[in-house]
């Protein structure tokens, strides 16, 4: 009988293979009292393992592949720092001590406590860190318990599928070092997590979130990942495999069929030129943008650039930065979004920014710690003097929000004037469109900015009042809702009055089942993560963007989100 297992489809792409269920997060920890005598040689061992622990994130470090981005090296780094912590490094040493138990036990015990201290805390970012606690004291665990089944090896060279409780960044890249590794599974972790964005990166189909995956595969078992739907399939008669297996081969052949893409402009099929650009997180994403043909990025999220460190990067270090950036470029247009923190975006400094997404976030912030939003800027600017550079505001909501950054950076501006710093005085700036508020006041948004880009992601949820991160309500999260749909078209529509370009840089963008959509409403402008740019060049060039536009208005008039879904997709049938 088959089964098909629901989860969240968090990296594209289909894999057959056989199951491999790893015992990650799932590990049988038992205590055992130890008589006196055995305590040092028990603390020797626990300190062998760490050791051990310690030498195998280094190799995983060492191999980590040539383009992978530096954030997933730093998450390594992180695992190495928490093996040197006290916490880690001598209080469970301590414990085997006072209570005479294993390590593996004592172990235990100190992710305990350092969890109920997570916990109080409440905070998105410690999250997190529980989570690394989590997957090193699993690492120590595993090499104490000699659990050492290699990971990903199949017996008969078939592709293998990991389920998993958990992973974290580091074993998926162990898993993917390793041949035959063809997807994963896991029952936590969603789409934000750092190890959905590695798998998105090592092009690995995943399907995260599936409660209790273990319950309904058997180990060996040929299972199907579809990571576009987010299913596991498990319980397949051959014919259905061979279905599958097909369906992988025409995806592999669609994709390799677009790279001819390339170096062919977006022009839908009356002519229209549309603007492909990429989104990117840290500079080590821009040979990929380069790759994809895209005409500039259209989105820098710069809040990577202050993560995963101790300190705040200053003026200099950015100015470097935006700099050797835009000569990367070579000629390509660069939009640096200033500083979006907070939310689920945080930062392991004294710095933090709101946690809430209703709070004091992204530029909200930035005008509060003016000292951050004065070196970003100034780096920005000094930066501009190299190459075209764009400023793009995030999270505006009124105009007087829009009148005082314009005020800062002309100040900032005669600041460098007084020192003889070169930079573009007719920089434009733009502003993220992704307040309900600003997009219902475009038109007086427009005055003060040179451009729009629609952040999707978080109109979206301030619309719906759906907290992106919240699976809970992830079910009222549409970007078909009418409401949204009209949002989107005042924002364009404004844009257009004002003779002021408009972009959209939100998730929606990239997924080639709203291209036409997007098209018809007149977006002329799409940026998104660079390996998604060929999918929708390939629908926008068999689009008639003129006849869109007339299709689309009636679908707009279309109050139920079921019914327009249809509609669209009836003109996605559209030759
Ligand atoms: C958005 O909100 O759509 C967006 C592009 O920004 P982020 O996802 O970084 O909030
Ligand atoms: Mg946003």
């Amino acid at each position: 009988m088959p089964v098909v297992l629901p989860g969240s489809g968090v990296s594209r792409g289909i894999a057959v293979g056989r199951a491999r269920l790893l015992q990650g997060g799932q590990l049988e920890i038992l205590e055992y009292a130890l008589p006196h005598s055995h305590i040092d040689a028990e603390i020797l061992r626990f300190q062998n393992a760490l050791s051990a622990a310690r030498r195998q994130l280094v190799d995983i470090r060492h191999r980590i592949p040539a383009e992978t981005p530096d954030e997933i090296a730093a998450f390594i780094d992180t695992h190495l720092l928490m093996l040197e912590d006290a916490t880690l490094a001598s209080a469970p040493a301590d414990l085997i001590r006072s209570r005479r138990c294993n390590a593996e036990w004592a172990l235990k015990l100190q992710q305990d406590a350092l969890e109920k201290v997570f916990e109080a805390m409440d905070d998105p970012y410690l999250k997190t860190r529980r989570d690394d606690v989590a997957h090193v004291v699993q690492r120590i665990q595993r090499i104490l318990l000699a659990d050492e089944r290699p990971l990903g090896e199949s017996e008969d060279g078939e592709p293998m599928i990991v389920l998993a409780a958990d992973l974290s960044p580091s074993e998926l890249l162990q898993l993917h070092q390793l041949q035959g590794v063809a997807a994963v599974v896991t029952e936590r972790g969603g789409p934000l997590s750092h190890t959905a964005i590695l798998a998105r990166n090592l092009k690995i189909p995943a399907v995260f979130g599936i409660e209790r995956c273990y319950q309904y595969v058997r180990d060996n078992e040929p299972v199907v990942v579809d990571g576009n739907e987010g299913v596991l399939l498990a319980g397949l008669d051959a014919g259905m495999l061979a279905y599958y297996r097909g369906k992988q081969r025409s995806q592999r052949r669609a994709h390799a069929a677009l790279r001819h893409l390339k170096d062919r402009p977006a022009v839908t099929r009356d002519g229209v030129r549309i603007g492909l650009q990429a989104n990117i997180d840290l500079p080590a994403d821009l040979p990929a943008v380069r790759r994809a043909g895209a005409d500039a990025v259209g989105l820098f999220r710069t809040e990577f650039l202050y993560m995963n460190r101790r300190d705040l990067p200053g003026e200099e270090e950015q100015f470097r930065i935006y700099r050797d950036a835009i000569r990367r470029l070579k000629g390509l247009p660069l939009t640096l979004r200033t500083l979006d923190l907070g939310a689920d975006k945080a930062l392991g400094t004294e710095i933090s920014a709101a946690v809430s997404p209703l709070g004091l976030r992204a530029i909200r912030f930035c005008l509060k710690e003016l000292h951050l939003f004065r070196d970003q800027v100034r780096a920005a600017l000094r930066a501009s003097a190299f190459g075209p550079i764009r400023l793009l505001i995030p999270m505006l909501t009124t105009t007087g929000e829009v009148e005082q950054v314009r005020r800062l950076i002309r100040q900032y501006m005669l600041e460098l004037d007084q020192a003889g710093c070169p930079y573009d005085p007719a920089i434009a700036v733009g502003g993220m469109i992704e307040v309900p508020a600003a997009a219902l006041c475009a038109d007086s948004m427009s005055r003060g900015l040179d451009f729009f880009s629609i952040g999707t992601n978080d109109l979206i949820q301030y619309t719906l009042a759906a907290d992106r991160v919240d699976a809970a309500v992830s079910y009222l999260y549409d970007p078909l809702n009418p409401a949204v749909l009209r949002l989107l078209t005042m924002v364009i529509d404004a844009g257009r009055r004002a003779q002021i370009p408009v972009a959209m840089c939100g998730e929606m963008a990239g997924d080639p089942y709203f291209t036409r959509l997007l098209l018809g409403m007149g977006l002329t402008e799409f940026s998104m993560p660079a390996g998604a740019l060929l999918e929708v060049k390939e629908v926008i060039n068999r689009s008639d963007f003129h006849k869109l536009k007339g299709r689309v208005a009636k679908l707009l008039r279309q109050s139920e989100p079921a019914v327009i879904a249809e509609g669209l997709e009836t003109l996605n049938r559209m030759p």
